[in-house]
């Protein structure tokens, strides 16, 4: 059994047709229930629950709170290398497009990570495009052990493995694993994923999975807003989160909700979330999957991050550069535009002001 087993059950579901059937009384009682099941979660996806968006905001505070306290964790991603052998049509490092390209030695890694670590931050997200040929295993293995020595916790975001692959990376001091599906509907899946490895629509569905079973600690996944259908990619997603935190009990589970914002080429995004559904989104989210961290990053602007801190988000980045060397000065291309520039001592003070308490370090591997 895995998830593509229960996406498969879906395959000839009336997503319409049920939104169609959901009334007032029905999202109310699922926002009320204690423990919610998927249609519950359908339910606060659909266009009418966001006439009851101020209590399912409400609600979703209250569980994270109980569940988080008044607290943020803080990460920050580093960028190593944006070589990539696959053509995703809405990605800057797609390998079609003609940017500086840049792989970081391990004496560079060990630069930035000195001058990240200025910042206090312990956590710390290592990313690559996705190329085998220029970013080995042996060579991540590398990285992760120079930045093992400036970080308590490391996660990575680079091309989907083997078990056996993580295993060596787990071994090497990977605490984490972020993987994006993108997007679950497989029809638009294979026409933004041109060519590549990333074209396997299944080997990267199963790879959150893969990443359990060799020891990762904790497992970060989402779809990418902006390429299939808002809400049924919101279900599918949040369905995927639940899939594995039931399964990998021992896994803290994360979700992310990346949409679409300027990259090299001419992209233009299939659908478009706007604020308010984001927002609907997040707190279905919370009350369906009361424990799995919320991640905010700088893709969204400062206003609009600092007032989703007070609703259910639990992880943010602080003072990120998407650039390979972006901290130090070996710039290239970022892999999207970030929207919250603010420098990571503004980003913790302006979460300090709201009364959170900015979470440096919260997990040493022993
Ligand atoms: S999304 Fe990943 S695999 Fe696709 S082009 Fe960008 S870096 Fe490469």
């Amino acid at each position: 059994m895995s998830f593509l087993n229960v996406l498969r059950e879906y395959e000839d579901f009336d997503f319409d047709g049920y939104f169609k059937n959901v009334t007032d009384e029905m999202i109310i009682s699922s926002i009320n229930k204690k423990v919610l099941n998927k249609f519950d979660f359908l339910n606060l996806l659909c266009v009418k629950a966001k006439n009851h968006i101020e209590i399912m905001a409400q609600k979703a505070h209250e569980i994270t709170v109980a569940n988080f306290g008044y607290t943020i964790n803080l990460y920050l991603p580093i960028y190593v290398s944006n070589y990539c052998s696959s053509d995703c049509l809405y990605c800057g490092f797609s390998k079609k497009n003609k940017i500086h390209r840049k792989k970081l030695s391990l004496e560079e890694v060990e630069i930035e990570a000195k001058e990240i670590a200025k910042t206090g931050i312990k956590s710390i997200l290592f990313l690559t495009g996705e190329s085998r040929k220029v970013t080995p295993l042996e060579y991540l293995c590398d990285v992760t052990k120079i930045l093992k020595k400036h970080f308590s916790f490391v996660a990575i975001e680079v091309f989907p493995m083997s078990q056996e692959d993580y295993e060596i990376l787990f071994k090497a001091g990977v605490d984490g694993l972020t993987v994006y599906q993108e997007v679950y509907d497989k029809k638009i899946y294979k026409s933004v994923h041109v060519s590549g490895e990333k074209s396997n629509f299944e080997y990267r569905l199963d790879t959150p999975e893969r990443g359990a079973k060799a020891g990762f600690r904790s497992l970060n996944i989402g779809t990418l807003f902006g390429l299939g259908d808002i809400s049924q990619e919101a279900f599918f997603s949040g369905l995927h989160a639940r899939y594995l935190s039931d399964k990998y009990l021992e896994c803290e589970l994360g979700l992310s909700l990346p949409r679409i914002n300027d990259a090299e080429g001419d992209f233009k995004p299939n659908t478009i979330l706007d604020d308010v559904t984001f927002v609907q989104i997040m707190c279905a989210y919370r009350l369906f999957l009361p424990r799995a961290d919320i991640n905010i990053s700088t893709r969204e602007d400062a206003n609009f991050r600092d007032n989703l801190l007070g609703i259910c988000a639990t992880k943010f980045s602080a003072g990120s550069k998407t650039e390979v060397g972006g901290y130090t000065k070996a710039k290239t291309e970022p892999q999207f535009e970030i929207s919250d520039k603010r420098d990571s001592e503004e980003v913790i003070h302006r979460i300090q002001n709201l009364g959170y308490e900015p979470v440096y370090k919260n997990w040493e591997s022993i």
